[in-house]
């Protein structure tokens, strides 16, 4: 794309609005009597066809200039590649395309030294996101970069992906990144608000839901900036009133996704969905402890919260959690097959803070045989269906009530702290925090 290429001429008009509008046919005859007008780009952003073609999400035609031989990295007057248009515009198919066409990743715009990640981020578009994190683990990049180096890739004031996120109120953005192995308490060390944090980011943005992402995987709320305000004293000054509760150090402590314990990343996808939320739920349960009586009354529970409830209620006891006999089982634990709910299974690998004098925790064990938890899957929720055949069955199956209770009264007996297992009823929700089990008790009265 050279200089002397820069048209202005109605037909190179044409050809761009085509593009634009994804006018296939007038894009392939132009060309066609003009092949060298594949190389044209616009007068003052220097944006080429693919640039256009990207950020409007034009896939075929996209695909027509790859198939011409167009570069896929060709550069704009900010030298923003189509990937990166793509990506800012939420354009996934396009991001796929030029990823499958050997767009590189790892490219910097002149305008903040973003990447692609970084405007994916910025603009909240986490399936392109997604894509662009997959590419990097099975590219050159990895090899090269080194993949947690490219999910914390800092532009030229130091932001990270996460910093835009927090800072654009983007929480599954922030979740997906948190996943990928962003580090939850990088600092900018620049960005017009020296040594911010994610967090400060967030509670400057007064974004609840990025905050609750952040605070659960780790994010330290005393953590200063360079002008040594901690997150709450940033979200008091732009009125964030709820969030600042949140981040207030008195207030109680979220709980804490376990991402050090090695078992949670061999959970399979679904337990590990369900776990996320259960935490989620359990976090907002101590958000409306610190809310209330502050004016910033908690969100009423929707109208899918009340039904979940009912649905507990309606559910046979034969599903009930043993632990805390208040929950269904969704949890199953692998080898032993004893089953509990998510709530409780938290409980187990959840503490409130990581505490970094004991960098290797040890291994959770099932609390109903001891042996080491090797896994955990999603337990299959009987369905009404499946109960009825039970009643009506000549033969019923031992209910997994019963059989955990048989089968942890006498594992339980070797446990000092939960001798009276068996003195148990119903809602003594109490077990785990009673237990030794548990790094720091958390009360599973919700
Ligand atoms: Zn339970
Ligand atoms: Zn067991």
């Amino acid at each position: 794309m050279g200089q002397g290429l820069s048209c202005s001429t109605s037909e190179e008009q044409g050809l761009f609005s085509a593009v634009k509008l994804g006018d296939l046919e007038t894009v392939e005859a132009v060309l066609e009597r003009d092949s060298a007008l594949v190389r044209y780009s616009t007068v003052y952003d220097r944006n080429s066809l693919l640039h256009i073609a990207a950020a409007n999400g034009q896939i075929e035609i996209l695909s027509l200039l790859l198939n011409r031989s167009v570069k896929p990295d060709m550069l704009n007057r900010h030298k923003q590649t189509p990937l990166m248009l793509a990506a800012m515009h939420g354009k996934i198919s396009c991001v796929k395309k030029l990823i499958e066409s050997g767009a590189n990743i790892l490219m910097f715009d002149s305008l903040n030294g973003r990447t692609c990640l970084h405007y994916a981020a910025y603009y909240g578009h986490s399936d392109c996101l997604q894509a662009i994190l997959s590419a990097a683990r099975t590219s050159q990049v990895s090899a090269s970069w080194g993949y947690s180096r490219f999910v914390n890739i800092r532009d030229s004031k130091g932001a990270t992906p996460l910093h835009l996120a927090a800072r654009q109120r983007r929480p599954q953005c922030v979740h997906i990144l948190l996943d990928n192995g962003a580090l939850v308490c990088a600092s900018t060390g620049g960005y017009g608000f020296p040594g911010s944090t994610p967090l400060h980011l967030a509670a400057r943005s007064g974004s609840l839901d990025c905050i609750r992402e952040l605070l659960a995987w780790g994010a330290d709320r005393l953590q200063r900036d360079a002008s040594g305000r901690i997150p709450y004293t940033v979200a008091l000054r732009h009125h964030h009133g709820a969030c600042a509760a949140l981040l207030n150090p008195s207030s109680a402590e979220p709980l804490v996704w376990p991402s050090p314990l090695k078992f949670i990343s061999e959970l399979n996808q679904d337990a590990k969905s369900l776990l996320e939320k259960a935490l989620m739920e359990a976090n907002r349960e101590r958000e409306k402890v610190i809310l209330k009586g502050t004016v910033y009354s908690p969100p009423s529970p929707s109208a899918s919260d009340s039904g979940m409830d009912d649905d507990v209620s309606e559910a046979s006891d034969t599903d009930l959690c043993c632990i805390c006999f208040d929950q269904i089982c969704t949890i199953e634990v692998h080898e032993c097959g004893h089953r509990m709910c998510a709530q409780c299974t938290l409980a187990l690998c959840c503490h409130n803070k990581p505490n970094p004098t004991t960098s290797c925790p040890s291994v959770p064990l099932c609390p109903f045989c001891r042996s080491n938890i090797v896994k955990l899957v999603v337990a299959k929720v009987r369905t009404e269906n499946d109960i009825d055949r039970d009643i009506n069955s000549s033969k019923p199956r031992k209910s997994w009530r019963s059989r955990n209770l048989s089968e942890g009264s006498s594992s339980f007996k070797g446990l000092s702290a939960v001798g009276s297992f068996g003195k148990m009823s119903r809602g003594s929700g109490r077990i785990a925090a009673e237990s030794e089990l548990l790094d720091k008790p958390l009360s599973l009265d919700t």
